[in-house]
């Protein structure tokens, strides 16, 4: 299993491994991997267009300041100090990141860590999907849905406004994110036209459980 390319962004104090700036990261699949769930030519635009588009404001706003060696996390961790240019370019910028990560062509199984940790928190397997589902399918505008975990240690859902994330100090609920869908119409129009609900549903065809469980992990150690 690939190490999550993630790692580029970790502050986590337990790591060793010291950041290394920002950098717009590697696919890691190609653009039709994910046929017939999402289409090749909405990852293409989505990848090369919009992510690079929010990367490139991103270090272009950065420029010249000390966000450039900053590790996002930290930066999220105090979003409200900064502009709208770096929270919503910043977020994008992240945020596909970990999404191209939580998603693969080959098909994956829940761990079983991953299991219990669902369990005891959220219920059943079939309960977290249902929320997570719901959160993405009723999410009002642009946003993303979220599995995260808070600082306590327990599992949430959530959902985010534009490109925030469950580590922004502005988010209504704090923690780490474990798995991350799109629910910008950029993410699945061109395929699913308005029926955001059955690209939700399809999605869970092509998670990436390997990488959820090891960002539990990360976020545990
Ligand atoms: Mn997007």
């Amino acid at each position: 299993m690939a190490a999550p390319i993630l790692g580029t962004f970790s502050s986590c104090a337990s790591e060793a491994k010291p950041f290394q700036g920002h950098k717009f990261p590697e696919l890691g699949y190609g653009y039709d991997a994910l046929e017939p769930y999402i289409d090749a030519e909405t990852m293409e635009l989505h990848y090369s267009k919009h992510h690079k588009g929010y990367f490139t404001k991103f270090m272009a706003e950065a420029e010249g300041t000390d966000l450039l060696n900053m590790p996002m996390e930290k930066i999220f961790g105090q979003i409200s100090k900064y502009s709208d240019g770096i929270r919503n370019n910043g977020g994008g910028y992240y945020n596909h990141t970990l999404f191209w990560e939580n998603m693969t062509p080959s098909k994956t199984d829940l761990t079983s860590e991953l299991k219990s940790a669902i369990e005891k928190d959220l219920g059943s397997v079939d309960s977290f999907k249902e929320e997570f589902a719901k959160a993405a399918k009723t999410h009002f505008g642009s946003g993303w849905a979220w599995l995260a975990r808070d600082n306590d240690g327990k599992l949430f859902v959530s959902s985010t406004p534009n490109q925030d994330n469950p580590l922004m100090d502005i988010a209504e609920k704090k923690g780490t994110p474990l798995l991350g869908i799109d629910v910008w119409e950029h993410a699945y129009y061109l395929k699913y036209q308005n029926k955001r609900a059955d690209y939700v549903d399809n999605f869970w065809n092509i998670v990436n459980w390997d990488v959820v469980d090891q960002r539990l992990r990360s976020a545990i150690s």
